[in-house]
């Protein structure tokens, strides 16, 4: 298939239709069977899928229709994990993730036992492929964000000594997925890597907000800025090293803090060493307030490699004018020759399953950035 310019994809998570959290709730209650259950998550997928074909998208995702989260799923699908309310594992939880302005997600997955090869993503793009003739992407937890979220000094040392000997153990048994889904047919392996994106907010003796509550809740320790770059970049290659035949991408956010001295700094801001992570593409948050300048990043951006430029705000429910978004992409057109920029939303529109964002308003959004991908091939792509 000829490469398109300005392909459009999503971050991976779709708002989850109001009954799908209704029979999520009833499952967990009891009071549906396995069956039942699985039969609304199919036709969950089924409903997300359609309204991304309608939307136009070029690449589409399942919408993590049956993640809870886009983290604490590995807790259902890998043994190893425990699912843990929040307050249970530090009483005082809450007040720590008000006092720091920075939320987790409240069902934690924590690593209680020895993590083992497993199906992690393999059923969910199956399913998907059999009701789809699109591009498929696939999203994973990557190993950097898998040690920080999941690793309890009170629950896990037993098991694995220190945070990273967890990391390796997981990336272990996320490269034998990645090869997995590689061989089935996937078209695209995003890792979502939010806690390095994290990071633009660090200074080298002081963590960003999210790792202050990390620190307090888990007891983990920041190592320094320029150690949490290097842990994240080796951990990350480890895992892909030397797989080919698919593309491989890192997803980062950051939900810029108008209290950060780092306010309005970009990307770039990890770079040079976030260049030598072996991904393919970068899908990056720069439409929100105080993300910073794209060029910036791009400018410097191996040749190799792809921009997925978020270009739609998920947390501000005002559908953009395509033609807005067309100008937030021409900040990158000069820099980036078009078949290296893919356009998506800055994250998923839910990344937990209670992140309220209109399904009505997420669709609206995803087809203004499909009508500017329509502008921009009209005005830039070549004939
Ligand atoms: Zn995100």
């Amino acid at each position: 298939m000829p490469e398109l310019t300005f392909t459009t994809s999503v971050v991976g998570s779709f708002p989850r239709p109001r009954w799908l959290i209704e029979a999520f709730e009833k499952f967990n209650r009891g009071e549906i069977g396995r069956e039942d259950f699985e039969e609304l998550l199919d036709d969950a997928v089924k409903l997300t899928v359609k309204e991304e074909e309608l939307a136009g998208l070029d690449v589409i995702t399942d919408g993590e229709q049956r993640r809870t989260s886009f983290v604490a799923f590995v807790g259902q699908k890998i043994p190893g994990f425990k699912l843990i309310y929040v307050t249970d594992i530090n009483p005082r939880a809450l007040e720590i993730m008000k006092q720091y302005k920075a939320q987790l997600t409240y069902w934690r997955a924590v690593a209680v036992g020895e993590i083992r090869d497993s199906i992690i993503a393999l059923d969910e793009f199956r399913f998907t492929r059999s009701v789809t003739d699109r591009r498929i992407k696939v999203t994973l937890p990557s190993p950097y964000l898998i040690m920080w979220e999941t690793w309890d000094a009170k629950y896990s040392r037993d098991v694995y000594k220190d945070p990273e000997a967890l990391a390796e153990a997981y990336s272990r048994v996320l490269r034998q997925e990645i090869i997995r889904l590689r061989d089935a047919g996937v078209d695209f392996i995003q890792l979502d890597e939010p806690m390095l994106g994290d990071l633009t907010e660090a200074k080298e003796d002081e963590p960003d907000r999210y790792r202050k509550v990390i620190e307090a809740i888990h007891g983990q320790k920041y190592r320094g800025f320029r150690n949490e770059l290097y842990l994240a970049r080796d951990l990350i290659n480890e895992t892909i090293k030397g797989i080919d035949g698919v593309r491989i991408g890192m997803h980062m956010d950051r939900w810029p803090n108008p209290d950060s001295p780092f306010y309005g700094v970009g990307f770039e801001r990890l770079a040079p060493v976030v260049y030598d992570i072996k991904v393919k593409q970068y899908v990056l948050e720069y439409a929100s307030p105080g993300s910073g300048d794209p060029a910036v990043f791009a400018r410097d951006l191996p040749s190799d490699k792809e921009l997925g430029l978020g270009v739609i705000d998920v947390r501000n429910p005002q559908v953009e004018d395509p033609k807005v978004v067309v100008q937030r992409v021409e900040r990158v057109i000069g820099v980036l020759d078009p078949k290296r920029i893919w356009l998506n939303p800055d994250c998923g529109f839910a990344p937990g399953m209670y992140r309220k964002f209109e399904r009505r308003i997420a669709f609206a959004k995803v087809r203004a950035m499909v009508e500017a991908a329509r502008m921009l091939r009209s005005k830039y792509g070549e004939k």
